[in-house]
């Protein structure tokens, strides 16, 4: 996700144009050995196959199934399961409740859920839909869960929305939340930042949608237009995004192993243009400092807030307000830089923002840096945390501890820049990713682990270089 005063922000650094007039020589050898140093990934609790048939009508009714197999990889015996159901946040009742104004309010109409083949009580509150089981599942039991539901989207909703003609399905399925410390983690929905933690999963998907429309996906191998009926699959994801797309201009391009497409919807194909050639160079960037992009393609459409997904990524407002063609394209590259901090290195992003969104602002200023050659302006970044309120609040709290979302973006990026200052500056940086990297792909970070792995890169004695910004004790 992409956040305003991140940007103005980045504006406010972007201005000084001066030439990096000494390289920083001081690198220091990267003492970690992979014999010593041993990661250890928080676990999600469960493993999960999601198998979703989705049916679309010409006037945007969706009839949707949701199989999920799912086996207990926690310590506990569960009884009961919890999901996030979002769409339901978005009916008129809830967005009522919340105090959210929609412009055209969602429905959702849950007809069956069945667990083993038994149709089963639930609740649904607010986006957290729940299940007694009858049978406790013991640890390494299974279960499959079905979920028969209708839905229509909402207009004005976020990410789960209708924008024009166009249909934005996020998270538009029941996820199920992760299981840790006895219990399970769902906390409740906020409409800033990502409220909502899954595990890595595997997804197979089937639809069917009106032939005036295009659908578009975290699927790879997709061309354009799209077929009416199609399926795809996709493994070892968090989470995946459907768009259904009217009429749009599209651009592509083939860099070697990776396709990557722009769909917009208004007459800027030069823009486009030059949207797909910094979405390539940043890719590129990404892959080449930390390891291979783990799709054949990329989407990224032009329409709605900044957002990232597997495989495809949404660009052109932040929260409501348009932004400059400039913007869009800083936008684009922030929610590749996602795809590593987030797609391949997972953390709870309600507890752990900043895992995600400091190191993925943190790589879009990198990439910038290594586009430019402009001299590190380390005294301008300190002097921005001065705009940010209650500036020395540590990084890693809750996302209700914040009243925005600075610390996790701004503040993270710079004390990461901090880090690396007197160790070798950018080129340390893209050393250190790279290891971050080789460690923890397809793992979940905590600050805790992160600090231990930086402690040992470093050979630090003790982690006081880390807990004047990092709260190391919830
Ligand atoms: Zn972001």
């Amino acid at each position: 996700m992409f956040l305003l005063i991140l940007l103005l922000l980045t504006f406010i650094f972007l201005r000084h144009n001066q030439k990096r007039s000494e390289k920083l020589t001081t690198s220091v050898e990267n003492n970690i050995q992979k014999e010593s140093f041993s990661p250890k990934s928080l676990s999600s609790g469960n493993e999960s196959l999601y198998d979703i048939d989705l049916k679309m009508d010409a006037d945007g009714n969706f009839d949707i199934e949701t199989k999920i197999e799912i086996t207990n990889t926690s310590e506990d015996t569960w009884q009961e399961l919890v999901f996030y159901f979002i769409p339901n946040i978005f009916t008129e009742e809830v967005s009522e409740q919340l105090g959210k104004t929609l412009d055209v309010p969602a429905t959702v109409e849950v007809q069956d859920v069945s667990v083993d083949n038994k149709s089963t009580e639930f609740t649904l509150n607010q986006d957290t839909l729940s299940m007694p089981l009858a049978n406790t599942i013991t640890p390494g039991g299974n279960v499959v869960v079905k979920f028969s539901y209708q839905l229509t989207l909402p207009v004005g909703g976020l990410r789960f929305t209708k924008n024009k003609d166009n249909f934005h399905l996020a998270q538009f399925y029941p996820m199920l939340a992760t299981y840790r410390d006895q219990k399970w983690n769902k906390e409740e929905y906020r409409f800033r930042g990502e409220t909502y933690h899954t595990g890595f999963s595997d997804f197979k998907v089937t639809y069917e949608i009106p032939e005036t429309y295009t659908f578009v996906s975290s699927g790879e191998n997709e061309s354009y237009p799209s077929q009416e009926a199609g399926e795809f699959r996709i493994n070892n994801v968090k989470e995946i995004f459907i768009a259904i797309l009217k009429d749009p201009v599209v651009v592509e391009k083939q860099v070697r192993d990776v396709n990557i497409r722009v769909f917009g919807f208004e007459e800027k194909e030069n823009l486009y243009k030059e949207i797909i050639e910094i979405a390539n160079d940043s890719l590129q960037y990404f892959q080449e400092i930390m390891g291979p992009y783990p799709f054949n393609q990329l989407d990224i459409v032009i329409d709605g807030l900044g957002m990232e997904y597997p495989g495809i990524v949404t660009a052109g407002s932040i929260y409501g307000s348009t932004v400059r063609d400039e913007a869009v394209k800083n936008m684009v590259v922030h929610e590749i830089a996602h795809q590593w901090f987030y797609g391949i290195i997972s953390n709870d992003p309600y507890h752990e923002a900043w895992l995600d969104e400091g190191f993925t602002s943190f790589a879009e200023e990198m990439f910038h840096y290594s586009q430019s050659g402009d001299e590190i302006f380390y005294d301008d970044m300190v002097d921005r945390l001065g705009l940010i309120k209650d500036t020395d609040l540590p990084v890693n709290l809750p996302l209700d501890q914040y009243e925005n979302n600075s610390h996790v973006y701004g503040k993270a990026s710079t004390m990461l820049w901090l880090l690396f200052k007197d160790r070798g500056g950018l080129e340390e940086a893209e050393k250190f990713l790279k290891s971050y990297y080789d460690f923890y792909k397809y793992k979940e970070v905590d600050s805790k682990e992160f600090v231990r792995f930086a402690c040992s890169y470093y050979n630090l004695e003790d982690d006081s270089e880390f807990t004047t910004w990092l709260e190391m004790h919830h």
